[in-house]
């Protein structure tokens, strides 16, 4: 909820809740940037143990992540192969262009995923006229595809396609534990063929601040330089680092309950016969859904919404997306339910 309203916007509106808070102000603090927080230190050991790197690295947000990782992979001139719906692609401000230089080459996938055959097309042959292909990312679970899970065998398959070209390998785990938690898929498996991976901390998990980056030493030196160099440094943020760890204790399994509650709204707009689901599965907490056939624009919708109480985003001209997370309860999604079929009718 935000304010009155049941907020579906995004994973990223929920506020810490009064344990996490606790948890935040009792923290143990030192200078993270010499290394002397104790509290960031626990959360990097444990987040690169749970994905089964050597080493991980505290940063403010994911999008932090994915840049730094890029700068660390890439020279400028290079080539990043990703779905066509990528973050990289479409949320960071142009972040490999502007930071890394990077080439991307978008890939046509399905719901977000590319199958390791498309990703062998894309390799270019080594010449003096094509960019160097470097580096291939996979978002788990993916966000403009629908909230999609990618199977570990796809992973895999990716994982040993890219190896056999010489690819370096990243994993966006924006949401990655909401794929663990409804796969049953152990993090470090999902991670293992990767160079490096992250988590976010301000989605599903619930913090306000925070993402982990992890790979080999080798790769975390780097992106520290990184991390330093783009001002990511920061000094007692284990009071932010307290709330991770608060999370991974307390978030992830109820992360089932989001995905429940997703399933539950995408069922209330299958049952509309004027918004069409717009994926093929609900694998996890996001919902998105077209409506042309109501005559309203996606903004429009969104705004006849808001004046119910039900904030939905407009991700298109006639597409929407709705998000579960911590501050949204099976009642909450009843509520929205009942505001898609005032607004749009039964
Ligand atoms: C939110 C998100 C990011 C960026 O994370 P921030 O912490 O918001 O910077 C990157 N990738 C995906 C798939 C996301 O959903």
């Amino acid at each position: 909820m935000s304010g009155n309203h049941v907020d579906l916007r995004s994973d990223t509106v929920t506020r810490p809740t009064a344990a996490m808070r606790q948890a935040m102000a009792e923290a143990e603090v030192g200078d993270e940037q010499r290394g002397e927080d104790p509290t960031v230190n626990a959360l990097q050991a444990r987040v690169a143990a749970m994905l089964g790197k050597e080493a991980g690295v505290f940063l403010p947000s994911g999008s932090m992540c994915n840049e730094i990782a890029l700068l660390v992979h890439c020279r400028p001139g290079e080539e990043v192969i990703c779905d066509r719906t990528a973050h990289i692609i479409t949320s960071e401000g142009g972040g490999p262009a502007a930071l890394a230089g990077a080439m991307v080459r978008p890939l046509d996938g399905e719901a977000g995923v590319y199958s390791p055959e498309q990703l062998a097309d894309a390799v270019r042959a080594v010449s003096r006229y094509a960019p160097r292909s470097r580096l291939a990312v996979v978002e788990q679970t993916s966000n403009q595809g629908g909230g999609t899970i990618w199977p570990l065998e796809t992973i895999e398959a990716v994982g040993e396609t890219a190896k056999a070209h010489g690819l370096l390998l990243h994993m966006d785990g924006a949401r990655l534990l909401n794929a663990v938690v409804e796969s049953g898929v152990d993090a470090a498996r999902y991670a293992a063929p990767f160079d490096s991976v992250w988590v976010d901390f301000s989605k599903g998990l619930g913090c306000p601040v925070g993402a982990v980056l992890a790979g080999s030493a080798e790769f975390i030196e780097a992106a520290w330089q990184w991390k330093q160099r783009l001002g990511g440094s920061m000094r007692q943020s284990g009071i932010l680092a307290a709330a991770g760890l608060h999370a991974l204790d307390h978030h992830v399994a109820r992360l089932a309950e989001d995905h429940a509650n997703a399933r539950s709204l995408a069922d209330k707009v299958r049952a509309l016969p004027k918004l069409t689901l717009d994926q093929l599965r609900v694998d996890s907490n996001l919902v998105f859904f077209d409506c042309a056939e109501t005559g309203l624009s996606a903004s429009d919708l969104s705004d006849a919404l808001r004046a119910k109480g039900v904030l939905i985003g407009a991700m298109g001209r006639h597409r929407l997306r709705a998000v579960t997370h911590l501050d949204v309860d099976a009642a909450a999604v009843d509520t929205a339910g009942e505001a898609l079929e005032a607004v749009v009718g039964g």
